[in-house]
Order: C-alpha cells, then structure tokens, then sequence
C-alpha cells in the first residue's frame, strides 16, 4: 500500500488505494483510429464521450497505478517520484468525482473539459520527471540487470499508457524544428532528401489517417539523432552527407525510412540504444519547467518514439551499418481500421515481470566487451 502511505504523509487526499483498486479491476477499452475519428467529427456526441472518459480514464490510471506500486521502494521514495505519484492520484480523484454527476447537465460537460484540460497540463513533466527519478535512483544504488529489466518493462508500459491517456484527452515540419536545435548546438546540419513511393496508387501523393504530434514527435527524434551523429562523425568535412528520407506506402505499411551517414552503431549495441537507461550524450543536469529541450540526453528518443509507433500496431526498428551509418525505420499500418490501440493492462502476467528473478541463460556467454577480453587474453599470456 505505498499509495496509501504517501497519502497518509500528504495528510490531505483520502481514498486513493481504494480507487486505485476498484478501477483496476477492469481492463482498459482499446480504441481504433477510426473510433477517435468518429469521437471527433463534427456529429460527435459530447455527452457520449464524456460517459465513456469518465469511466475509461480512470481504468487507464489505475491500471498503471497499480505498477507503479511495484518499482523499487528507492526508485519510489525519490522526490520526483513522489510528486509523479501525486499527480496520478490528483488526476484519479479528479475524474472519478464525476461519476456520480448528471451527463445531460451542461455545466457538467463544461467542467468535465476543463478538468481535462487541468490534467493534461498537470501531466505535462511526466517524461522527465519520471527520467529525473531514474536518474536519481541510478547514481545513488546502481542498477542489476533485475532492476534494469523491471525498470525497463515498467517504463514502456507506464509511458504507453501515458500516450494513450493524452490521446484520449486531446484529439511536420519536424525536420526544421530538429534543423534549428542542431544548428544552436553545432552551429551547421545535414540537408535533407525525401523519396515517396505510393504503390497502391502510382503517382498520387500519399495519404493515411494518423495522429500528426505523434508522427512529428517520432520523425523529430530520429532526425535530432540523425544529425547529431552526422555531425559528429563528420566534424572536419565541410560538406555533410545527406538525410535521405523514404516514404512507402503499401496495402498493409506505410513505411518511413530515415537514412543517415553518421557513422553507425555496431550490431551489439542495437538492442541497448532504445533502454531509457543509455545515451551516449552527456546528461542533462536538471529539469526545469522552460521548453529548452536538449537535443540529447535522457536517452528517451528511440524508446519513446518505438513506444508511439507500437501504440498504434506500428513498429520502429534501427538497422546500421558501423563504420557507414544507420537507417531508422517506422512501420505504421495504412489502414485506419487496423491502426487499434496497444494498451497495457495489469494482471498476473504483468505481475509476473516484477517478481521475475535473473535466470541463467541458457546460451554460452562470450565475455561482455571483445576490448576487455583482448586485455585479458595478454594479462593470461
Ligand atoms: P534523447 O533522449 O535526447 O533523444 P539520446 O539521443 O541520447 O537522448 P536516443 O535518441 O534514445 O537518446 O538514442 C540513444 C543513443 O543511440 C544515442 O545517444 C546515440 O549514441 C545512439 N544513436 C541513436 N541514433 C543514432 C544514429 N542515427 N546514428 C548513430 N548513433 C545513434
Ligand atoms: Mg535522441
């Protein structure tokens, strides 16, 4: 009951674990894109969205409360993970306040918006707020491989149910955002070249339903990290390779590859570029509330970004080719039928994972790092 302890701490918020547990009992609604089309079409029923959020938002929040619960008393105790805590109890007692009310009363459904509105906002820091935690937690104890498998399942699942909670509540010229950061930074940037291929009707511009700030956000991380390596790689060329930028569009895909020059990442390390615990830039030193992102840092633009893809039955997947460069590439599906939410949901399986103990693996090891092992190799000689 760590909720109920932090509460009883707070003095002021009452009820929590029970919510908590009560609306955890249910699985959350996937939604199709077709469905958040028609909730926002102008024939859209106010009252109708608003009986379906007030139960399905609190469903969603208490799911993840309930793992939230099991994350390591220390990485829970940490001051940021504490005001995140708050927040989602905040939110929770917020929405379920309007249970009980009347849905054909106006002043409700107004209400209803402008609660919504106070949550999302309160929410905005919930990203690195929560890396801020895992920060914390990181310097001070270290992390085992348990920690940092739990962290990690914990994490995708608490971040998606975000996406999806933000979706709910709310309804690309991402390469010139990205373009400008990278100028500040390193005060030059790749060019861009963009390809599409539109094989369903040759030659007619591509077109599919998606979520515009979720691509963005997606294309925007993969081209911060495109040019960052890009320039790095290249710092005594003057004339940068390109960004090159194809777009395809399918029966069942439409697929985006990014193409970049910067040098690539060896095979080995693939897996560990979309941990929320690896960056290979410097750490930023703390959060503040301003909106001056850095162009790297937390090492969340490959987690976060697959996170968006798979959220709704998409992909994200990094292929390179060390010592050239790496292509990233975005499945999405081009149909709005088959674009359904992936949502998670708390239950036996999901409790398994935090109890999960390292196991032996049942492949022979070669040592961790082929550098280490040459060294060892000669101290043996
Ligand atoms: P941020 O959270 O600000 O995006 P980050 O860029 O370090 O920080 P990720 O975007 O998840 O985090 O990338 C993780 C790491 O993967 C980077 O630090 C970088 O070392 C490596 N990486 C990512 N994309 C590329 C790329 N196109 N070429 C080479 N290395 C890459
Ligand atoms: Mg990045």
């Amino acid at each position: 009951m760590k909720f109920a302890q932090l509460l009883l701490k707070n003095g002021s918020v009452t009820g929590i674990p029970k919510q908590v547990e009560r609306f955890s009992k249910f699985s959350p609604s996937p939604l199709s894109m077709k469905q958040f089309i028609d909730f926002g079409s102008a024939n859209a029923c106010e009252k109708t969205s608003f009986v379906f959020l007030r139960q399905e938002l609190p469903v969603r929040l208490a799911n993840i409360m309930k793992e939230i619960d099991f994350l390591p008393d220390k990485l829970l105790s940490t001051p940021s993970l504490k005001l995140l805590t708050s927040w989602y109890s905040q939110s929770l007692l917020e929405l379920v306040d309007f249970l009980e009310k009347d849905p054909d009363d106006k002043d409700v459904l107004t209400n209803f918006t402008q609660t919504l509105v106070n949550i999302r906002n309160r929410h905005n820091n919930v990203v690195p707020t929560m890396a801020q935690g895992v920060v914390e937690y990181k310097e001070a104890f270290g992390v085992d491989p348990v920690t940092n498998q739990n962290v990690q399942y914990f994490l995708d699942r608490f971040y998606m149910s975000r996406i999806s909670t933000r979706m709910l509540m709310n309804q690309h010229n991402a390469y010139e955002t990205s373009k400008m950061l990278c100028e500040q930074y390193y005060l030059t940037s790749p060019d861009m070249e963009i390809t599409e291929v539109n094989s369903k009707n040759p030659g007619q511009p591509l077109h599919i339903v998606y979520v515009p700030s979720h691509l963005y956000h997606m294309l925007f991380e993969l081209f911060k990290n495109a040019m960052r390596a890009t320039v790095e790689t290249h710092e005594t060329n003057p004339a940068l390779p390109l960004i090159k930028v194809r777009v395809s569009l399918g029966t069942e895909d439409l697929t985006i590859k990014m193409s970049d020059r910067g040098g690539g990442v060896p095979l080995r390390k693939i897996e560990r570029l979309f941990s929320y615990m690896y960056s290979t830039a410097p750490s930023p030193v703390h959060v503040d509330n301003s909106r001056n992102a850095p162009l790297a840092g937390f090492g969340y633009g490959l987690p976060i970004s697959r996170l968006y893809a798979k959220y709704f039955q998409g992909d994200l997947q990094l292929y390179s080719m060390e010592g050239y460069g790496t292509s990233a590439v975005i499945y999405l599906k081009a149909l709005s039928s088959e674009s359904v939410e992936r949502l998670p949901v708390f239950n036996k399986s999901a409790l398994r994972h935090y109890q999960a103990s390292t196991e032996a693996d049942d492949w022979c090891m070669p040592s961790k790092d082929p550098k280490k092992l040459g060294k060892y190799e000669r101290t043996q000689l």
